[in-house]
């Protein structure tokens, strides 16, 4: 769809919980007298590991984001279409995930799908599983954090109400493993977007620190509440005074965005490394950006 190579923003990201959090396998509906309530793990070179998985993260800050999108009255398919996301869309007889332009499959999208894809779109937002220890760290330390982070799970025992009648269900007894404390490390790229793609993932992270936005499970129970920092955004572009962005306006074009960093490297492709006042800079100046975007 997009034929040329405008700009990558990684964002390298650490999240810590801030109250109890379950990060469950798997999309299996939570129910809490399940037994299975174990904190999702995976196998690593340095020992078996909780971890949170990009698809979780992604998830939550999908619906965030349409919760925002509709706000500022944009059209949004997880609220106004029945089945599915904007690629089952029929627009002139035809299935929008069938339709052969990029163009128009684009057009035809809500700006949910646009950013974070569809049957009919790719993701322009991409979101690594994170780790207990960032990824350029020695392995011994690797495994130093795995074990550290194994030390703060613990179990929660509670009883599940009724929600109907507000009393307690016979033997609905649960026990959910929870994580209470630890950092997870990683990273979250953005291919090509249009500056309110960034506003609006830049907006979501904060909504996510002022504990609007919960991660993983029971978070109605005061579970998931997580402070993310960023530590640094990384963008290669190929532009050479400032960053260049997808605009689209019924065709795709492109947007240079000044900013007041300067290049760590200048050539075919510049980069640019915004960190604490650099980068609250660039996201004044891509909320600025951005709300003129979404303007009703
Ligand atoms: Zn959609």
């Amino acid at each position: 769809m997009f034929k040329s190579f405008k700009s990558f923003h990684t964002l390298k990201l650490v999240i810590e919980p801030e109250t109890s959090l379950l990060i469950k396998s798997g999309d299996t509906p939570v129910d809490p007298t399940v037994p299975d309530m174990a904190f999702v793990r995976i196998p690593t070179p340095f020992g078996e590991t909780v971890y949170i998985p990009g698809s979780s993260l992604k998830g939550v800050m999908r619906s965030h984001a349409a919760q925002l999108l509709a706000g500022v009255g944009k059209d949004i398919c997880a609220i106004s279409v029945a089945n599915g996301d904007c690629g089952n869309k029929v627009v002139n007889g035809k299935r929008v995930m069938k339709i052969d332009s990029g163009v128009l499959r684009y057009q035809h999208s809500c700006h949910v799908c646009r950013t974070f894809g569809s049957t009919a779109l790719a993701s322009v937002v991409r979101v690594a599983d994170f780790f207990p220890y960032p990824y350029d760290a020695p392995e011994e330390e690797k495994k130093k954090k795995i074990s550290e982070i194994s030390k703060m799970l613990g179990f929660k025992t509670g009883i599940k109400i009724d929600p109907k009648s507000g009393t307690v269900k016979s033997r609905a007894l649960y026990t959910a493993e929870i994580l209470s404390g630890g950092r997870f490390y990683g990273e979250l790229v953005l291919k090509n977007p249009e500056i309110w793609q960034l506003g609006l993932i830049f907006k979501v992270i904060e909504d996510m620190n002022n504990g609007v936005v919960r991660l993983g499970h029971m978070s109605t129970r005061g579970l998931g509440k997580v402070k993310v920092t960023i530590e640094e955004v990384f963008v290669e572009t190929t532009s050479s005074d400032g960053i260049a962005f997808t605009k689209f306006n019924g065709d795709f074009s492109q947007e240079i965005l000044k900013v007041q960093a300067k290049p760590e490297i200048k050539g075919f492709i510049s980069h640019y490394s915004f960190k604490e006042n650099s980068l609250e800079s660039l996201k004044e100046t891509v909320y600025e950006k951005t709300s003129q975007a979404l303007k009703r």
